[in-house]
């Protein structure tokens, strides 16, 4: 028995002291740092982070693992800003508002938070839902379920009417009046409460729609729906709680309102002006395009009765015209992160997003910098995610082919790590 125990001690030593590692072989790497790809090299991960970057295949011991990605393009984990895993377009989603239950949700975005992560995108934003969505991130934490990491705001922050109101376009008496707890704020006041309400239900950043939409069955794509004065209470109180600010804008005066008070970055950003792209550069804001989004609601638009009468006017004009402002956008040196609006879309279909940045005139090796390291920064995460650097968490994909060639490319993935934790190869 003491033999036993001896010998049962002398191996947990031995395997404390020669941690498995991880040998990761890449035929070329893309680090998310660096402009010029670097072939044969070596990346050792060790339980969640990776340890050292070496070049050729390194040699592994015999307790440790190798995985063989000489023939692929390996890269830091892939960062969609902006997200929404609870739910996912079809011509029945206002009917599902009425008919869903929470529980309905919830397991539906479990197949939706696997596809996303099987699909390269080992983090996300997740900008709004019904509050499901930090449930869901919970359960991605504790390992119940499969999915990317999630920074989720919970349920987003609307004025009365305005494009995340929960109920427009309901029966009047289906309306009610829905208040900061359900995320509609009107005045200073309200919105300090929204905020401090997302703190209570544990939401890791705020989102707000200063601006119109396409899909709220309202009239207008872009009016202004929120004074500064109540954005600046938003901003300040986010501050307190360590939030930071994410805003939905397509019109371009709710957009300078909320540059100007400080919000971190604006989705869409489809009427941005010359003033607004000035803005963006003084006050260092992030613009987070989400492409994907516009051409899917223009496509979807012309299937006769897809959405609401009043939606399908606002998709048909504004979906196509954010290209042009991403050009434009980038032309004029503001900062990008990758951003899809996936759900608007189909979920998994994510990768969409490099083909179309790469067509409004960024390179390719920008696009992937925009859903890595640019990303890491825009969520406050660069010192743990968004490159493959020595220190960071193991967040890591491959790809079959040579993406700097081709998009498409972005498609084939064949191996994502998230964490250290192998989920396809
Ligand atoms: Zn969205």
């Amino acid at each position: 028995m003491k033999k036993l125990l001896l010998s049962i001690t002398a191996l947990l030593v031995i395997t404390f002291i020669h941690a498995q590692k991880t040998y990761i072989w890449c035929g070329t790497l893309i680090d998310g740092i660096s402009n010029e790809p670097e072939k044969n090299m070596t990346i050792v991960v060790e339980k969640n982070k990776i340890a050292t970057i070496e070049s050729g295949f390194s040699k592994a011991g015999a307790a440790d693992k190798v995985i063989d990605l000489k023939t692929k393009t390996v890269m830091p984990g892939w960062i969609d800003m902006h997200v929404h895993l609870e739910f996912e377009t079809s011509p029945k989603r206002q009917l599902e508002g009425f008919t869903y239950n929470p529980a309905d949700y919830a397991y539906q975005s479990v197949q939706f938070a696997e596809v996303t992560l099987m699909a390269g995108f080992t983090t996300v934003r997740d900008l709004g839902g019904s509050g499901v969505n930090i449930s869901l991130r919970n359960a991605i934490n504790k390992g119940w379920i499969k999915g990317p990491r999630v920074y989720t705001a919970g349920k987003a922050i609307s004025t009365t009417g305005g494009h995340i109101d929960p109920t427009n376009g309901y029966r009047k008496d289906l309306m009610g009046d829905p208040g900061p707890f359900d995320g509609v704020a009107n005045g200073a006041d309200e919105c300090r409460q929204a905020v401090r309400q997302r703190y209570k239900d544990g939401s890791d950043l705020i989102k707000i729609a200063a601006s119109g939409g396409v899909l709220s069955v309202a009239k207008s794509s872009s009016n202004p729906q929120f004074t500064e004065e109540e954005i600046k209470a938003i901003v300040e109180t986010a501050k307190d709680y360590g939030f930071k600010v994410a805003v939905h804008a397509h019109g371009a005066e709710g957009m300078k309102r909320a540059i100007r008070a400080g919000v971190n970055s604006i989705e869409h950003g489809t009427l941005m002006d010359d003033e607004a792209i000035a803005l963006f550069k003084q006050y260092g804001t992030w613009y987070v395009p989400t492409l994907t989004a516009g051409a899917a609601v223009a496509d979807s638009a012309k299937i006769p009765g897809y959405y609401p009468a009043l939606v399908t006017p606002k998709a048909l004009e504004i979906g196509p015209q954010i290209k042009a402002t991403l050009a434009k956008a980038y032309k004029a040196g503001v900062k990008i992160a990758f951003g899809t609006d996936a759900g608007v879309y189909k979920h998994g279909m994510n990768w969409l997003e490099f083909g179309l940045m790469n067509e409004a005139g960024m390179p390719i090796m920008e696009t992937i910098k925009a859903a890595t390291i640019y990303a890491a920064d825009l969520l406050g995460e660069k010192d743990k995610l968004g490159s493959i650097e020595a220190g960071k968490l193991a967040d890591i994909v491959a790809v079959d082919g040579d993406p700097l060639k081709d998009t498409k490319v972005f498609g084939k993935v064949v191996f994502v790590m998230k964490d250290g934790v192998v989920y396809k190869q």
